[in-house]
């Protein structure tokens, strides 16, 4: 039996809030392919040429298959500054300004 196909859903995007990072880590372990701690000791999100985005609310496209480890990273974050965001109307859906 093949899998059945989803309906499409928007992709997400996510951006860090550095400000309130903790340094944890907590989301480079969970989604390497998207966040990494740089030399300051903060979590940043990368780009497709796995450069960290310096820029104060970048926001990177959340690879599918790294969209659980991402929404597990916003909901984990122990700085509450992961933000999941729709990327078709930018809606939060996973982080501290999503609506419940
Ligand atoms: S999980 Fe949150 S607080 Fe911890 S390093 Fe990542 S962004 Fe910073």
């Amino acid at each position: 039996m093949t899998a059945a196909t989803t309906p499409q859903e928007s992709r997400l995007e996510v951006w860090i809030d550095q400000g309130l990072c903790t340094g944890d880590g907590i989301c480079a372990q969970y989604a390497p392919e998207v966040f990494e701690l740089d030399v300051d000791g903060l979590a940043y999100v990368k780009g497709d040429d796995g450069e960290l985005l310096h820029t104060p609310g970048t926001a990177v496209l959340v690879p599918l298959v790294a969209a659980k480890d991402v929404i597990d990273s916003a909901n984990e974050c122990p700085g509450d500054c992961i933000h999941v965001r729709r990327q078709d109307d930018g809606v939060e859906v996973y982080g501290p300004d999503a609506s419940t």
